[in-house]
C-alpha cells in the first residue's frame, strides 16, 4: 500500500521540515498552506528534486468547508490518504488574558482547535485499512505560557486531550494517534508573537541551552506516523530540550 500523507501547514516551519523528511522516507506529501502560494510550491520543488512526489493545496483547515475541498483534492490526485499530520497552528501577540478580546480568543480555537478535529475526522473516513495520525502540540500545553498567550497554550491542551480521547476510539479500528509537543523551536512563529528574539531570551531555562530545529521534531512526528511505532498510540513525545 503506497503512504499518502497530508501534512497540514506545511508550507513553513515545522511542517514544511516535515513534509520534506516524510517525502524521503517514500510517503507522497500533500503540503497545505493557507496564504503563502511560493513557500509552498519551494517545499514541493525540493521533494521533487530529491525523486518525491508532492502537491501544494491551499485551504484554510479552520473552514470546514476548505477542509472537505482539501481532502477531495488529495483523492483525485495523490489517492486516499492514509497518514495524517495536524500541524497548522498560529499564536497571535502576547497579552495578558485581561486583555483578550473574544474575537481573538475564537481565531485561536478555531485555527488550533476545530481545524484539528475536522481534518482528523475526513481523515478517518479514509483510512479504511488503518492509518496513523500525529498531532502537533505544544510544551506551552504544560507549561500554560502566562503573560505571553494562555488562549494559545489552552489550544493546545484541548489537543492533548483530542489525542487521548481519538486514540481510544479509534485503536479497534487499527488506526493510531500520537501526539509531540514542541518546546522552543526555530521558525518564524515567534514573530506573530511580537517577539522574533524570543528563544534567546529564554534558552538559559532550557535544560539543553538552546532552541530546537524543526528537523528535530520532523524526526519524532516520523517515528510516531510509521510502523517503526506499531504498538503506540495516545503517546506524547515531548520535543522540548528537556523542559
Ligand atoms: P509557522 O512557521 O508559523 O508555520 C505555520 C504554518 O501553518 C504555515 O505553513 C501556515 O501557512 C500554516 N497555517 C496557519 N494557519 C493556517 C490555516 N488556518 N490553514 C492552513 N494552514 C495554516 O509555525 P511553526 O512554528 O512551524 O509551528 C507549527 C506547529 O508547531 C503549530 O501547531 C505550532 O503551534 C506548533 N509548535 C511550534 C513551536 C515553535 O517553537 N515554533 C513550539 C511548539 C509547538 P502559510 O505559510 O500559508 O501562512
Amino acid at each position: 500500500m503506497n503512504s499518502i500523507v497530508l501534512v497540514t501547514g506545511g508550507s513553513r516551519g515545522i511542517g514544511a521540515a516535515t513534509a520534506k523528511h516524510l517525502a524521503k522516507l517514500g510517503y507522497a506529501v500533500c503540503v497545505n498552506y493557507i496564504s503563502n502560494e511560493i513557500e509552498a510550491n519551494k517545499v514541493v520543488a525540493s521533494i521533487e528534486n530529491n525523486g518525491g512526489k508532492a502537491i501544494a493545496v491551499q485551504a484554510d483547515v479552520s473552514i470546514e468547508n476548505d477542509v472537505i475541498n482539501l481532502f477531495n483534492v488529495i483523492d483525485n490526485s495523490l489517492g486516499r490518504i492514509t497518514h495524517l499530520v495536524n500541524n497548522a497552528g498560529i499564536l497571535l501577540p502576547q497579552m495578558r488574558l485581561s486583555e483578550m478580546s473574544a474575537e481573538r480568543i475564537n481565531k485561536v480555537l478555531k485555527t488550533n482547535v476545530t481545524s484539528y478535529f475536522l481534518c482528523c475526522r475526513e481523515a478517518i473516513k479514509r483510512m479504511d485499512n488503518g492509518g496513523s495520525i500525529v498531532n502537533v502540540s505544544s510544551a506551552a500545553s504544560r507549561l500554560g505560557s502566562p503573560s505571553e498567550y494562555i488562549d494559545y497554550a489552552a489550544s493546545k491542551g484541548a489537543i492533548d486531550t483530542l489525542t487521548i480521547g481519538l486514540s481510544l476510539e479509534l485503536a479497534a479500528d487499527n488506526i493510531r494517534v500520537n501526539c509531540v509537543r514542541p518546546g522552543f523551536i526555530h521558525t518564524s512563529m515567534h514573530a506573530d508573537g511580537g517577539e522574533p528574539n524570543r528563544i534567546e531570551r529564554v534558552k538559559d531555562l532550557i535544560p539543553l541551552r538552546r532552541g530546537g530545529k524543526p528537523e528535530e521534531v520532523a524526526e519524532s512526528i516520523a517515528f510516531l506516523l510509521s510502523n517503526e511505532s506499531s504498538y503506540v498510540t495516545g503517546t506524547f513525545i515531548d520535543v522540548a530540550g528537556g523542559r
